[in-house]
This record gives C-alpha cells, structure tokens and sequence, in this order.
C-alpha cells in the first residue's frame, strides 16, 4: 500500500501523469479516473498553480455522515465532591420504633 496510488484504479500515481490530491483524505487520483475535472480545467490549474478542490467519491459520499467523535471528557463527572459527614447542621431525628403502632388498632365489629 502507498499513499501515492490512485484511490480509484489502485495504481501508482506518476509525477508525469495529471493527478489531483483528494482535500478530505490527501489521497491521490488520476484525473481521467472519475475525478471529474476536465482536461482544459486541469491544464488552466497546473499552468496558474492554482490549487484544485477535489473530493474524491469516497469523501464525498461520507462527509454528510462522518460523526464527530465525542470527547471522552466525563470523567469530571463522575468526580463526586467531598460530602462532610459530620455536617453539625444536620440534626437526626430518632423516632422510637413502634411509636406509630397505636393508630393501627384493628376495628373490631362486633
Ligand atoms: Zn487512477
Ligand atoms: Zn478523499
């Protein structure tokens, strides 16, 4: 595998021959290979060195849908602060086990 073979025919792009760099993922193409630059176009681009904007099929295709990776940050979080335990504001209240039971006398009817 080489950078510098055609993303579209698999073979090496030559110096000498008319290839234009994909601007998604800088891979070359050849420019009769569906690049979809005409040859005067190309030709007129060389001769001004003006850059071609080129996206290949593949970058174009997926350039709607490349999801943006999320940033694994969430760690902060799941940092939980320091909590006192011995906050002197907080007063617990003992309630005596059973206190309540006496309003549930059963309703005999006789
Ligand atoms: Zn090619
Ligand atoms: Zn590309």
């Amino acid at each position: 595998m080489s950078d510098d073979s055609c993303i579209h025919c698999q073979n090496v792009v030559c110096p000498r021959q008319e290839a234009l760099q994909c601007d998604g993922c800088q891979k070359w193409q050849h420019r009769t290979c569906n690049s979809g630059v005409p040859r005067d176009q190309y030709r007129q681009a060389v001769k001004d060195h003006a850059q071609l904007e080129l996206k290949c099929v593949t970058c174009t295709e997926t350039s709607f849908d490349i999801p943006k990776q999320l940033q694994e940050d969430s760690i902060a979080d799941e940092y939980i602060g320091d909590i006192p335990e011995d906050d002197p504001t907080v007063h617990y209240q003992t309630i005596e086990e059973g206190s309540n039971r006496g309003f549930r006398r059963l309703q005999l009817h006789s």
